[in-house]
């Protein structure tokens, strides 16, 4: 994925490995993304409920661990921050694998579906068993949004990459869904419509203008 523009890690620790959102335990792992959504709050500040995202290195698996269990009170575990998780894939897959082992709690990763161009290879069937629902985010109906949108690196084939992986992950993970913020000029029933086609619902999610 070297050749691809992503971006940079930057050099220092950061503290907020793990939040909480009512009861749900957020993981945050990378502020590494595969694209640079123009609609993205990282891009003004890495605040999210009042948590501080911005790492200053990536977490270990052993830092991830102990910030998980820091945490009491929650009966879902998710891999989303102000970062594409599935970057850090090798980590995801362990990560997951140990808490199945601990924790009696659905895990679910919120991911920009590209994972499988990051990587060159379909990554999906690896997060079979260990991952129970997968949210991705479709962000458009059509390429030409998409790109517009998200400033995808792979260009035309970043949205079908999308599409496939949601269409793949239909397949093996037991619960996927599609995700689109409700952005200005966004056709939402035509994002509706492809959701459908890929075989899943879709989540529209409110765009503050902030
Ligand atoms: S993929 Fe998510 S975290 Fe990354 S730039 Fe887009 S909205 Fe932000």
């Amino acid at each position: 994925m070297s050749e691809h523009k992503i971006t940079p890690v930057p050099q220092k620790k950061g503290v907020t490995v793990a939040y909480k959102i009512r009861n749900s335990l957020y993981l945050n792992i990378t502020n590494r993304c595969s694209n640079i959504c123009i609609f993205c709050p990282k891009f003004d500040e890495y605040k999210l409920h009042g948590n501080d995202l911005f790492l200053l290195a990536e977490p270990t698996f052993e830092e991830v661990m102990l910030a998980v269990a820091d945490q009491k009170g929650f009966d879902e575990i998710v891999f989303c921050g102000f970062g594409e998780s599935l970057i850090r894939l090798e980590l995801v897959v362990r990560i997951a694998q140990e808490l199945k082992k601990t924790y009696n709690t659905p895990i679910r990763i919120n991911t920009d579906g590209q994972a499988n161009l990051v990587h060159g290879r379909n990554i999906i069937p690896e997060l079979v068993g260990l991952i129970d629902s997968v949210s991705v985010s479709l962000n458009a109906p059509d390429t030409t949004t998409y790109i517009r949108l998200c400033n995808t690196p792979f260009g035309a084939d970043g949205f079908k990459g999308v599409c496939d992986f949601i269409r793949d992950a239909k397949k093996l993970i037991p619960h996927v869904i599609a995700s689109v913020v409700n952005l200005p000029g966004v056709d939402i029933g035509a994002c509706r419509a492809l959701a459908a086609s890929l075989g899943v619902s879709l989540r529209v999610r409110e765009f503050t203008g902030e």
